[in-house]
């Protein structure tokens, strides 16, 4: 009825934005014949939304410009960036290229910075050997202290002025192990006084006796990213770098690690970076750092948690690729940073279910109804459709209908106002297709909570059989008791209970989750029809909202469903209140 498999992405609607503007210039000028991206995460955490912009972005660059220029070689790379043996996993690895398919795409090569190790290793020599990289053998305070400051210009190390010979010895040495971590260092040799401080002699290599997924224990120097960055994309060929806003500054130093390389290298490209503004959205965090912080602290039950921001947790959440797809393509990408309306984001979920997911009848909250007036004896199979009217879809089902049935807590109130339509003492309501019920007697356990309602309903007013039949303002929803199916239904909400967590200290954030963000029912009822819903299946449950079977936990006839989103955004609501 529905899966959770995507549709692989297409070519995205053509879309402007500042990038296919310098794309375009270079294509018209001759500087580049075809388009070469990347998307570099690296393998230290699982990737979230803002990732997800990114893979958009690159991947979909690939599909629209290899569609203009086919036969270009025209491509889009998946690049693990592992240059930091102590955060770096496969565990990891491996989550990012399910969350990667997931979305849609479907790399042209999978590389690894440390594919390339051993050439970096030689062009950290032959920049020695050219003057351009010293060992430096400062403690890491004294570093930072000679560092400077943006007003203030860094101190030349001590070590600056070391030979050639006893550079390339000691930067051997260090790669055969003979010191510990930190004891020496490789740095560019640039300017101390720089404004930019990234060009303040910048380290290129570091010492870490740690063995690495990928490699094992070959290395015990690591590049730093500024290093491997520029040389790993120039080494696939990559024509346009493009990376979020904070790495402006590194920008210099990438095309300084190019300039001082290209021409001993002989690099298939000449790579350029480009930057773009990062997603942040409110109500929630977009970093991997803190995205750890909740799970390591077990804030939440894991990164795939549906409360998180993760693609494993929208995922899991009941997001559907084609919604995370539309927003990226909404959002655009621009050359200043700002904070999406996570409204925006359940906007384009809420647009795609709407095509997508059957509407059934669910209790969350059930009450139970006994309907006098019907035969003990008595099942009555109703048509019902699973699509309303604006959606061009065909398809019922039977609903059962018999004695007793459960209806929402929330649907009854015992001294209702003028304006509430649903049931009351002496009230009438239609039952969604089928009958009308009137409320007769409220039965209540010792401490005064309703338990029961005896009703009895009227024979003559039957969806369907009585489309004329008497006009009452209020339709809830309902299931067959004897028919029910049990199931947990997990509510989620928003992570955080304020738009923008605090920006001091790291942890303070967590002071903001929202305990509301989950809350689980037991002992829901839903139709029978869901009896065959099978893991990642999703639906609507009428007047309730979008839900997903959980992929995790459902049991065969024990099945536990996620609340993806309500069907309003009740949130511009409560906010105004
Ligand atoms: P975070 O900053 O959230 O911890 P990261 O930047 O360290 O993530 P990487 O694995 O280095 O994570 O990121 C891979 C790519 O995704 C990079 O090119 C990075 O610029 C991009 N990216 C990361 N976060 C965002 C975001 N919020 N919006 C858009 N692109 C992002
Ligand atoms: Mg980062």
């Amino acid at each position: 009825m529905n899966s959770s498999d995507s549709e692989p992405a297409s070519t995205p609607p053509k879309a402007h934005d500042f990038i296919r503007d310098i794309i375009n210039k270079d294509l018209e000028e001759k500087r580049q014949t075809k388009v070469i991206t990347r998307f570099p995460p690296e393998p230290n955490g699982f990737l979230h939304i803002g990732h997800a912009k990114s893979i958009c972005l690159n991947f979909g660059l690939a599909l629209d410009y290899r569609e203009r220029l086919p036969g270009s070689g025209t491509r889009c790379h998946l690049r693990f960036d592992d240059t930091d043996p102590i955060k770096e996993d496969t565990l990891f690895e491996d989550g990012i290229q399910a969350d990667v398919r997931w979305l849609g795409f479907q790399w042209d090569g999978l590389y690894h910075a440390s594919d390339y190790f051993e050439k970096m290793y030689e062009y950290a020599e032959h920049l020695i050997m050219t003057g351009k990289a010293y060992v430096c053998s400062q403690t890491d305070a004294e570093s930072k202290a000679n560092r400077g400051d943006v007003k203030t210009p860094g101190k030349n190390s001590p070590y600056r002025d070391r030979s050639v010979e006893e550079n390339l010895d000691l930067f051997r040495r260090m790669r055969k192990g003979e010191f510990p971590d930190s004891a020496h260092v490789l740095r560019g040799k640039i300017d101390m006084a720089n404004a930019n401080m990234k060009m303040r002699d910048p380290m290129l290599y570091r010492i870490r006796h740690t063995a690495h997924h990928m490699t094992g224990d070959k290395w015990c120097i690591y590049p730093m990213y500024d290093f491997a960055h520029p040389i790993s994309d120039a080494i696939e060929g990559i024509t346009h770098s493009i990376c979020t806003l904070e790495f402006e500054n590194n920008r210099e130093l990438y095309d300084w690690v190019i300039d001082n390389l290209i021409e001993y290298a002989k690099f298939p490209s000449r790579p350029h970076q480009y930057e773009f503004a990062r997603l942040s959205l409110n109500y929630t965090v977009l970093s991997k750092r803190r995205l750890q912080e909740l799970v390591e602290g077990k804030h939440v039950s894991g990164w795939d948690d549906p409360r998180l921001p993760t693609i494993a947790g929208l995922r899991r959440r009941g997001y559907t690729p084609e919604s995370l797809r539309a927003f990226c393509a909404d959002i655009g990408v621009a050359k200043a940073n700002s904070t999406v309306d996570m409204a925006q984001l359940e906007f384009h979920i809420r647009d795609d279910l709407n095509q997508k997911a059957p509407r059934v009848l669910a209790v969350l909250k059930p009450l139970k109804v006994v309907i006098e007036n019907y035969p003990d004896d008595k099942v009555e199979e109703l048509d019902a459709s699973y699509w309303p009217h604006d959606v061009p879809k065909t398809g019922t089902r039977k609903l059962p209908f018999s004695r007793e049935v459960f209806i929402e807590q929330d649907d009854f109130m015992e001294e209702a106002p003028k304006d509430y339509y649903r049931l009351a003492p002496g009230k009438e309501v239609r039952l969604r297709y089928a009958y009308l019920i009137t409320c007769k007697e409220v039965i209540k356990d010792e401490s005064g909570k309703v338990v029961e309602l005896r009703c009895t309903y009227d024979t003559e007013t039957k969806v369907g059989d009585n489309p004329v039949g008497r006009k009452v303002k209020g339709t809830i929803h309902w299931v067959s008791a004897r028919h029910a199916i049990g199931a947990e239904v997990r509510l989620y909400d928003r992570l955080l209970s304020i738009e923008a967590p605090p920006t001091g200290k790291d942890s303070e954030f967590l002071n903001a989750i929202n305990p509301g963000a989950l809350q689980v029912i037991e002992g829901c009822k839903l139709e029978r029809s869901l009896g065959e819903a099978k893991p990642g299946d999703r639906f609507q449950f009428e007047r309730q909202g979008y839900f997903i079977c959980d992929e995790k936990d459902s049991k065969p006839g024990a099945p536990v469903f996620n609340r993806i989103v309500t069907l309003k955004d009740s949130y511009a609501r409560t906010q105004k209140k």
